[in-house]
């Protein structure tokens, strides 16, 4: 018998019917012997819709109130699931975050977990019942409700599994497992077996949003293997875990786009020190993560400073930099909406060279114009005009052999 964890992304509940196929997914691993923690997302779309309504009631909303709001889409969720696993006959009970209780810190739509108690769970656990936790939540010390960041059911999943040390996380999509690329973008992308932690991380941070950052962060630190799978079929899927040595003769393992960031660039700064952190500690303590960064070689003790945020963070960013650019006496704030990041992710890049050159040059060959380039150990990215986002990942994946291998009739 086996402690099993399983998370139901919003595709996979995003209908009564897919609500009742997950119940009796569910109820098949209970039969099996195992005792089942479910955590369920909102029913797909429920949170873009709650998000809208908050923005329509005001440019800026309160944040504390923006968390009640946007994490009621998976109290629907848990309770219908519950409900249906009783007409089923199974015993099954519902709980939001603060029921358990998962404790966050306060920083509201971007908040961490920082404990989970374990009673209550294991009490129903041991009478028989089946678990089922809204993902995306929990309470901060003042008992005030906080979210994960969008996508953060993932990172329910794998805390609950490594608070409640589960033999088994599964992440249950509309996809069945990681794919070198976004398969609804690129129709031959291709299945990888299993992936490290660190290169989902970059696949993650880098826009492939089948998984939660921090639930890959939560799993490294934590040891968490994660089976990511489809909700709609029994396939094997792709296991995130440790890297082995096969992993590392794969030299760019997947690539990843991101059109979810805009472009600030602060022009003519003084170059003098303290510059940077008079421009972006008022966005950190803003909660607002800056991704890439840019200075430029200074001319006559002035410099420009560009660089990216979410874009779901555009309009307060450049409310707070336009403040800061003031007081530091720069000339001008401009910005821009429309770009992309692509990237190439592979643990094989640390031992090999000239796969940065390879990119770039493969997006030359097509023209696309490259804005800002930020590398690591094993990715490279490039900002690029968001209207070439597709042809620069196709070509990027048939440049880097990531598709499927045509099986050719003499081959068989
Ligand atoms: P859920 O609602 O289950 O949380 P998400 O929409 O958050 O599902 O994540 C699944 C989606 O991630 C897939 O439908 C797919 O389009 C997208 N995706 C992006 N990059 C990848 C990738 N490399 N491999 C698999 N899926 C990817
Ligand atoms: N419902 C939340 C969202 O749409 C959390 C999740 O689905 O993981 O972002
Ligand atoms: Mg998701």
């Amino acid at each position: 018998m086996a402690l099993v964890v399983q998370k139901y992304g919003g595709t996979s509940v995003g209908t009564v019917e897919k609500i009742r196929n997950v119940a009796r997914r569910v109820a098949r691993t209970y039969d099996e012997g195992n005792d089942v923690i479910v955590v369920v997302s909102a029913m797909a779309g429920e949170t873009d819709k709650l998000v809208g309504l908050a923005n329509e009631m005001c440019e800026f909303p309160n944040e504390r109130e923006y968390d009640v709001l946007v994490a009621s889409g998976e109290q629907v969720s848990i309770s219908l699931l519950s409900m249906c696993l009783q007409s089923m006959g199974y015993k099954a009970k519902s709980y939001l975050g603060w029921q358990i209780p998962i404790y966050t810190d306060s920083a509201h739509s971007t908040a961490r977990i920082k404990e989970i108690r374990d009673g209550n769970i294991r009490e129903d656990l041991r009478s028989g019942s089946i678990v089922v936790v809204a993902g995306f939540q929990g309470i901060d010390q003042d008992g005030n409700i906080a979210t994960l960041g969008r996508g953060g059911s993932d990172t329910s999943a794998v805390a609950v599994a490594a608070a409640l040390k589960a033999d088994v996380c599964e992440i249950y999509t509309d996809v069945d497992g990681i794919y070198t690329t976004d398969p609804r973008m690129v129709s031959d992308a291709t299945k990888v077996e299993k992936i490290s932690y660190d290169e989902m991380l970059e696949m993650a941070s880098l826009g492939a949003k089948v998984l939660q950052i921090r639930s890959v962060e939560f799993a490294k630190k934590y040891d968490v293997v994660i089976h990511v799978r489809s909700s709609f079929n029994d396939n094997q899927g792709t296991l995130v875990m440790k890297e082995d040595a096969d992993m590392e003769t794969v030299l760019v393992s997947g690539i990843a786009y991101n059109k979810n960031e805009a472009k600030i660039s602060v022009l003519k700064v003084p170059d003098t020190p303290g510059i940077a952190a008079e421009l972006f500690s008022p966005l950190s303590e803003a909660n607002i993560t800056v991704d890439m960064i840019i200075q430029n070689v200074s001319h006559d003790g002035l410099t420009d400073m560009t660089f990216t945020v979410p874009r779901t963070d555009f309009k307060k960013a450049l409310k707070i930099v336009g403040e800061s650019a003031n007081k530091i006496g720069a000339e001008k704030v401009i910005s821009n909406e429309a770009i992309a990041k692509v990237s190439i992710i592979g643990v094989g890049m640390r031992s090999h060279s000239g796969i940065a050159s390879k990119m770039f040059s493969t997006l030359a060959g097509e023209g696309v114009n490259i804005q800002m380039i930020s590398t690591s150990e094993i990715k490279v990215s490039c900002i690029i005009d968001d209207k070439y986002t597709e042809l620069a990942v196709r070509v990027l994946h048939d440049a880097f052999e990531l598709g499927q291998i045509e099986v050719k009739e003499e081959d068989i």
